[in-house]
């Protein structure tokens, strides 16, 4: 008998068996609204210009080579990586320890593991929903600490159901526990504290001194607006005394999905415990990957490090974000003019690529099996999937299936 046969069997990733069932479909107006990738005007994969000129003008060059990047990864890419997420005066305010990791996924767990080496805490605390890797990844790096939930959302009405985050984390979570926040375009409700939220919420960690962890993956390609996007991130790095993580994902504001870049950045507030840092975090990336990949790192830091190409850039950011804001209003548009029932307002003021539909799961399977229509079992759309073609079918589907 194998080692091996008596593994416990878990359910395949839905995301991905979601994504696998779609390329095997047949039917010729099938629609994917489950992954989480940009998508253009016809449904299918973007190049950004900035990243395409990028490309051109690095492998033109002879000296380009496959040697290994340093231990913490390509030099400049770590430098404009802070600024673009700290801000350029970031330098002055504090010490921050960045290390280059395997996409936005490396740096969470690269900060997870960090965390539970490093301090142990007794929970870490995660928004209900969320972003179904955070519980893999905190379980699978020690299950000895507590995955505990805030109650982020209310399912019926489409808002932040913040009191009751406020309560429990004020209640609830202990000193040196670990809070992980979605920095902009929370995955999968698509809603974002506001400023004056965010601000409670920053005071109540200083309060208890919890540790905040931000996660963010959609810096810039939330709104357009590579400040506004890192507003949150920036209120708790300048106006608290906090020591924070980031995990910062190049992924969808570069559309560098396969080329896995990503940094983690710890704010340790002084010199020494930097150096510490840096130290420890050398260490297990070094037992992990030795050493992040090349490719995608040269490609960001080099659009990062050039106005021209930064400029350019920032138009393929506002160019995706105006193209979802526009299919969020065509699909509320259509859902009303079906008279859907339910509740759909909030599908066009929600941010960035993710809705929740409230749909059933009854609803999902026929929106799947009868209309060739993809989505999440936990009704969560990504607007990119939607084109001028297809957003007419998939409200005039969704509403066959509620009514
Ligand atoms: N965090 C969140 C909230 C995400 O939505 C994603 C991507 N779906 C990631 C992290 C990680 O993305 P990647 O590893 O592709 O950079």
């Amino acid at each position: 008998m194998s080692l091996f046969a008596n593994l416990s069997e878990a359910e395949p990733d839905a995301a991905f068996a979601l994504i696998e069932a779609y390329k095997a479909d047949n039917f010729p107006f099938k629609v994917d609204l489950s992954p989480g990738f940009y998508r253009d005007e016809d449904a299918r994969p973007w190049i950004l210009p900035s990243v395409e000129k990028a490309k051109q003008q690095l492998w033109s060059d002879s000296t380009t080579d496959h040697e290994h990047l340093p231990i913490l990864g390509h030099t400049a890419l770590l430098d404009r990586a802070q600024s673009l997420i700290f801000g350029a005066t970031c330098k002055d305010a504090a010490t921050i320890a960045s290390i280059q990791t395997i996409a936005g996924t490396g740096a969470n767990h690269l900060g997870a593991l960090f965390l539970a080496k490093a301090r142990r805490p007794r929970s870490v605390w995660i928004s209900d929903p969320t972003w179904i890797n955070h519980h893999e990844i905190w379980q699978w790096v020690d299950s000895r600490i507590e995955r505990q939930t805030y109650p982020y959302f209310n399912k019926q009405s489409f808002t932040i159901n913040f009191e009751d985050t406020i309560s429990t984390l004020k209640l609830k979570a202990k000193e040196g526990d670990i809070v992980i926040f979605h920095g902009c375009a929370h995955n999968p409700t698509g809603i974002d504290f506001t400023k004056d939220q965010w601000k409670a919420v920053a005071a109540v960690c200083e309060e208890k001194n919890l540790v905040p962890f931000f996660d963010v993956a959609y810096q810039g390609f939330a709104t357009g607006d590579l400040a506004e996007d890192a507003w949150s991130v920036r209120h708790f790095f300048y106006n608290t005394s906090l020591e924070m993580l980031v995990a910062q994902s190049f992924s969808k504001n570069f559309g560098l999905y396969g080329e896995r870049v990503g940094v983690l950045h710890v704010v340790c507030r002084t010199e020494i415990a930097k150096s510490k840092t840096l130290n420890m975090l050398s260490r297990l990336s070094r037992a992990e990957i030795t050493t992040a990949p090349i490719n995608g790192a040269r490609i960001v830091a080099k659009v990062l490090g050039d106005a021209d190409l930064k400029q350019q850039w920032q138009k393929d950011l506002l160019h995706m974000s105006h193209r979802m804001k526009s299919m969020r209003k065509r699909l509320l548009d259509a859902l009303l003019k079906y008279q859907t029932p339910g509740s759909w307002d909030h599908i066009l003021t929600d941010i960035g690529m993710f809705s929740m539909t409230g749909l059933q799961p009854d609803q999902i399977r026929q929106l799947k099996g009868i209309y060739h229509i993809y989505l999440l079992p936990s009704g969560r759309i990504s607007i990119t999937g939607l084109t001028e073609h297809n957003v007419e079918y998939v409200a005039m589907s969704i509403n066959k299936v509620v009514t």
